[in-house]
This record gives structure tokens, sequence and C-alpha cells, in this order.
């Protein structure tokens, strides 16, 4: 299943997506990475998800990217009385450091760091909708505060304090557990919620180091304040990063998003590190088959910059329209790259980056496809970042090359067994004309790089 859309989309896999024929329409409409939020669902669930994806994987042909999403210090509320309690405005709550609460006029939050935060005059918001109770008394590890705001508050909503960061250890041990569970299933990446600083990625890296030989790679979310503060070493830290609007809306006022969108593509881009944009991409496909007209200028827009790809999330894992909101995506992507944008380039001072940059102006002045077999991914990704406006035929006999690839911006990933690049080559260029992906006669660009030797191979031919 070849897609020859540069701009990738994943898609965020849930109840709405547990279905082998709606994973399967998903990745015929463009699917090219699956997201897994470790934040909802067990094991017992996600190993289903995952064993879908890989049959399907081999079975059409398509290397998919699998990616594990940290929950990360998202401070929770803790187990409330009743399925639900009403918060009503301008009444006085109770907020204790506690697990459990058996009392409605008692908020439980289970996290000591959250309370040594909280200072007078703070204002604590709970949910996705922002409830907010003003704190207007203080003791050790409880605070009183008054209702800014009427409507319903769940056990484990997530909570936070408003224009502040909380200081909890990076990984929590539900964490550990689930960045195991992703290696042990040989994700190929693995997003991180919650970032604050460079020092959260490395803490994953870290763990990850004692674990695998073949580590995931690491896609941090920008959706916290720090993040935003510390955004140029966190970009530096990770393999790539995803605009996280859900979140980054709760902390920023959300007339900030369309700048702060644009600030950390361009980062990611200048570093030469894959970007994501995601959520609320084509929101209102949750419960219709057709987007908003505003939406489907969102999406265009984000491709417009540049991106790698646009990540869906309730479209796809709770809506009632996964694979149509899948191939709305590939429309406006297909649509938006008619017109190849003036390029950014990466600034990355570097030998192999500059020869990457070479072959990727050599490819568009010559209007060749590039053919590259690379058992490490390091050509692909430098060739990806410089935006390709021709195909990037990869061939690999390393699946998680393969499925790094198949979120990455242009690259079209192909299996091919060989250990020898010569050999790789070759046996790529017969798969390409056998899928009538090269005609004869098209100029083509191939190379690699003779592995123990200072020399690089570059290959001018006519198929
Ligand atoms: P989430 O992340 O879906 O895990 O919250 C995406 C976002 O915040 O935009
Ligand atoms: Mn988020």
């Amino acid at each position: 299943m070849i897609s020859t859309s540069k701009t990738k989309i994943i898609a965020t896999l849930g109840p709405s997506s547990k279905d082998k024929n709606i994973i399967e329409k998903m990745i015929r409409n463009g699917a090219r990475g699956f997201r897994i939020n470790f934040s909802h669902g067990d094991q017992a669930q996600w190993s289903d998800f995952v064993n879908t994806v890989r049959m399907l994987e081999q079975s059409m042909e398509t290397p998919l990217a699998l990616i594990g999403d940290l929950q990360g210090p998202n401070i929770r509320l803790g187990n409330l009385p009743q399925q639900s309690v009403f918060i009503k405005k301008g009444m006085i709550y109770e907020v204790n450091l506690s697990q459990t609460s058996d009392d409605v006029n008692k908020i439980p939050v289970p996290t000591k760091e959250f309370f040594d935060k909280l200072v007078i005059g703070d204002t604590i918001q709970v949910g996705d909708n922002m409830l907010s109770l003003k704190v207007t008394e203080k003791k050790e590890n409880v605070v009183y505060t008054e209702a800014l705001s009427s409507g319903e508050i769940k056990s484990r909503m997530s909570i936070r304090i408003k224009d502040k960061d909380i200081d909890v250890p990076y990984m929590t041990s539900k964490d550990k557990q689930d960045l195991l569970f992703a290696v042990k299933n040989n994700f190929s990446h693995i997003m991180i919620s919650f970032v604050r600083t460079e020092k959260d990625v490395l803490c994953v890296k870290n763990t990850l180091k004692e674990v695998t030989e073949d580590p995931p790679r690491i896609l941090a979310k920008i959706e916290t304040r720090s993040a935003v503060e510390h955004l140029e070493e966190i970009v530096r830290a990770s393999d790539g990063v995803v605009v996280a609007r859900g979140d980054l809306g709760k902390v920023f006022p959300l007339e900030y998003l369309p700048e702060l969108q644009s600030r950390i593509v361009s980062v990611a881009r200048r570093r030469g590190k894959p970007v994501y944009i995601a959520t609320q991409l084509l929101t209102s496909m949750v419960d219709s088959p057709i987007p908003t007209r505003s939406e489907v200028v969102d999406v265009y827009v984000s491709v417009k910059e540049g991106v790698d790809g646009v990540m869906l999330t309730n479209e796809t894992s709770i809506g009632k329209y996964p694979a149509e909101t899948v191939e709305w995506a590939k429309r406006i992507i297909d649509n938006a790259e008619r017109n190849p944008e003036v390029n950014v380039y990466p600034e990355v001072e570097d030998l192999s980056w500059r020869f990457g940059r070479g072959i990727i102006e050599l490819s568009t002045l010559l209007e060749s496809p590039i053919i590259i077999y690379s058992l490490t991914g390091k050509a692909m990704r430098i060739s990806s970042a410089y935006r390709p406006r021709y195909p990037l035929f990869i061939g690999s006999p390393n699946w998680s090359v393969l499925r790094d690839c198949a979120i990455l911006y242009g690259c079209i990933p192909i299996h091919i067994d060989s250990n020898e690049y010569e050999e790789g080559l070759e046996k790529l260029k017969a798969r390409l004309k056998e899928m009538e992906m090269l005609k004869e006669g098209t100029l083509t660009i191939s190379s690699y790089k003779f592995t123990h030797l200072d020399k690089q191979k570059i290959t001018i031919e006519k198929i």
C-alpha cells in the first residue's frame, strides 16, 4: 500500500478504532502511524491494537509507526464518593491530600507537590472545561477554595494550578511499566506528555538505555508553559516534537495558539527535527462525516507550515467516523502539497547534513526521485528534514528504520532484505519498477556511504 503524500497522518487508536477493518480502512486512506494513549485502557487492550497493526503491516506491506504516549506528570484527582460531583459557583470546597474522599464537599488530590506549590489567590483548574476554584485559605496539605464556576467533576480528572508547573518527578511507576510494555512490543516511537525541560526527555532516554539497545524514538509533546520556555533545549534533546494544542490551549490563552504553533514548528524545522500538529484538526468529525470549512483551512495551513505530519486524536479514538476523518486529512494534505512551498532549510552545521541538503537540491533541479538504501536510518532522517519535493524511497532490512520512516516527511519506506548497500539498492530499484513506482526512463538519484571508508557514492541514472 504505497501512499505518495509527503505529510504523514497519525491516528489515535481507541474504542472507535479497535476493529481490524476500521484500522485497515484508515491505512488504506493514508494513516501511517498509530498512537496508543497510555492514559486510557490497559495492557490487554493495547496488546490487541498492537497485534492488529502488526498483522496489517505485513498483509498490506506497509511499514507503520506504533507510538506509545506516556501519561507523564499529569496530576489527577483521587477518587470521589460518587460517579460525579456537582460543584456550585460561590460554594466553599476543601481540597486535601488524599487518595479517596467520602464527602462531596472534600476534593481529594493524591499528590503532595501540588499542595507545596499552592498559595492563597491561586486558581485550581479541573478537567478539560476548566472548572475553577480559587484558593482562599491554606493549611498543611489542605486548602479551602471558592468555586468560581459551576460544573461536574469526576474521579481521576486532570487538575492543574493556573499559570504554574508542578515539580513532580517526570516518570511515575505507571509510566515505567508503560514504557516497558512499549519496548517489549517494539513500538517505534514514544510520545512523552507534559514535558517541562530537557531533563524530562533525558530521564526517559536514560530509562530506555537500561532496557533496550534499539530504543524507540522520543517525540516530546509541547503542552506546558515550561516546555514553551525551554523549547530550544527540548527540541535538541528529543528526536521530534508534537504541538499538543489540546493542553497547550489550557495553559495559554487560546488566541496565542497560532503563534505558538508557528514558533514550535519553526524551531523544530531549523534543528532538522520532525514535528507534528495534534488535536482538534477535524474535531467536528467526531460526530459528522464532513469537516467544517475552518477545519479544512486549519489542516491546510498546518501542511503549508512544513510539518512532518498531523495527528488525529478524538476523531479516530472515540469519533463516529475514524476512517472518513483520515480520508479527509489526506484529501486536504494532497491538495496543499500540489503547490510546493519555498523550503525552510535546517541550520545544522555538520558535513552529513550539508551533504543531505545537496542531494535534495539536486533532486529538485533534476526533478528526480531519490533512492536510498539505509541500515541505520541516518541518511533518510537528514534527507527528509530538507523536505524533498520528489519521492524519497527508502529501502531497509530493518523494521525499526522503516517504521520511523513511515511518519517522516516525504519518505516512502519499503522492506528490502540485504545487508549490503549495492545489492540493497539494486533490489530496491527492481522492487520499485515491479510496483510501477518508477517508470522506464525516469532519472533517479541514489546514494550511500561506505560505512568504514571516507567515501560517499552518488549515482545519477536513468532507470
Ligand atoms: P492528549 O495530547 O490527547 O494526550 O491530551 C494531545 C494534546 O494535548 O493536544
Ligand atoms: Mn495533552
